[in-house]
């Protein structure tokens, strides 16, 4: 694909700029919920700056902004070092997923407090024994006049402590087959059958939560696309998770790795053949990523949706992103080993990128089945559960 701007693209990267320029998000508070406020206020800003819903078409309050612009969009964002907004999943998930199956008066309802951050959405899919095979999930939902009663457990629950709403899947026929019997609610947290219990991270911070649901209520005006239609719609949910967040990860990297090459160059250590040469390596890997990243970008201009090569962006992402917060103590020093020090937490939360979202070892099946057309692994092994063509997790993401 040509990787020149155009006029009008090049127009966008300056007006965005420029706005980047007199709307700094400032540094980074100490603390979780401080970290969160300002997260969310950032949001408000972008919002009251008409780039909130950059991706999102205007009609539902976004900018309408190409794919190459939405690019550019999180290029430049990266590159300010601002944060992801607050209610990032509603943002990149819980929207458009909404746009795509929700009733008229479900976009009415849901879309605009989105963008502005006044609701905030989490994603409930994982559960203890449900993750990759995200299909065997067992919380139920059972019909009760205009109601569902739904009991079960979701755990990874990122942000569910924040969250006005929830994503959520559920089983709603026990005897159908797994991914058919599935369907997917709109949840809102705010009610007695829904308690969340945070998890705390090895970084020391609760960003995820087990969450427990005894009994809790949705009305059937929340059910999103159907009943029994729960896998197809989690799908849109899966494949928007790592379109959108690609650009946004190789940027952060980029940072990081500029970062350690000047902390390298400052204190002479260049000069060590084998810094130069790991720096160098991490230099080819992101430089390969942000690449690949706007490769991905055809696909979805050819067939109007995210590919599996997207699952390539994800397993370099994390798996470079942990050699380069592997490496940096050796150039920082000891303080990237002592605890809130920023490198320290880098290395840290480094460890569930290859988890979060979409496990390395399924990508890798996904790569091999669908990108490099190899056989499915184990495909008549026996015990092996029916997991069927997409069973798996097929999508990552920073916040999943
Ligand atoms: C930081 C973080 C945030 C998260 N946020 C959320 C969230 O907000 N919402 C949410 O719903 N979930 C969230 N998750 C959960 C995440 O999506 C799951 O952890 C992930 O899908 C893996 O599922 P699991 O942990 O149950 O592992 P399992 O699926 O039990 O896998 C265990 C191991 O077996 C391997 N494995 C499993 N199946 C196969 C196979 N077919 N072939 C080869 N190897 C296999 C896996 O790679 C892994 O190594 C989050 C996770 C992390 C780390």
């Amino acid at each position: 694909m040509d990787l020149t701007f155009t006029e009008s693209e090049t127009a966008f990267r300056d007006e965005l700029r420029d706005w980047l320029a007199t709307n700094p998000p400032g540094p980074e508070p100490e603390g979780e919920d401080a970290g969160y406020n300002w997260r969310r206020d950032w949001q408000r800003k972008l919002n009251e700056g008409g780039w909130a819903g950059v991706h999102w078409p205007t009609e539902y309050g976004g900018r309408g902004a190409s794919l190459m612009e939405t690019a550019i969009f999180f290029e430049e964002m990266g590159k300010a070092k601002a944060p992801l907004p607050a209610n990032v999943l509603g943002l990149l998930l819980a929207g458009p997923t909404i746009m795509i199956w929700g009733t008229p008066e479900q976009k009415e309802r849901y879309l605009q407090p989105i963008l502005s951050a006044d609701e905030i959405w989490c994603q409930g899919f994982s559960e203890p024994d449900a993750g990759s095979d995200l299909a065997a999930l067992k919380t139920r939902a059972v019909k009760d006049g205009d109601e569902w009663v739904v009991t079960g457990q979701k755990v990874w629950t990122s942000g569910a402590q924040y969250s006005k709403w929830c994503m959520l899947v559920a089983r709603t026929d026990q005897d159908a087959p797994k991914h058919k019997g599935l369907s997917y609610f709109l949840m809102d947290m705010e009610q007695p059958g829904v308690q969340v219990v945070p998890l705390k991270q090895i970084t020391g911070d609760p960003e995820f939560n087990e969450l427990f649901i005894e009994e809790a209520r949705i009305p059937d005006e929340n059910l999103l696309g159907g009943v029994g239609n729960g896998w197809k719609v989690a799908l849109t949910t899966l494949m928007n998770e790592r379109a959108g967040l690609g650009f946004f990860l190789q940027v952060r990297l980029r940072q990081l790795v500029d970062e350690l090459y000047d902390e390298a160059a400052s204190s002479g250590m260049l000069d060590d053949p084998r810094v130069a040469d790991a720096l160098a390596d991490l230099h080819i890997r992101t430089e390969i990523l942000r690449l690949t990243a706007y490769r991905g970008l055809s696909v979805i201009e050819q067939y109007g949706q995210p590919g599996p090569e997207g699952s390539l962006v994800k397993w370099l992402w994390s798996e470079t992103n942990q050699i380069l917060t592997q490496l940096a103590p050796g150039i920082v020093g000891p303080d990237a080993l002592t605890a809130g020090t920023r490198w320290s937490y880098e290395l840290l939360r480094a460890r569930g990128n290859t988890i979060e979202g979409g496990t390395t070892e399924i990508l890798k099946n996904i790569i091999a089945e669908r990108v490099l057309g190899l056989p499915r692994a184990g495909r008549n092994a026996p015990g092996r559960r029916d997991a069927g063509p997409t069973a798996v997790r097929t999508t990552a993401g920073g916040d999943s």
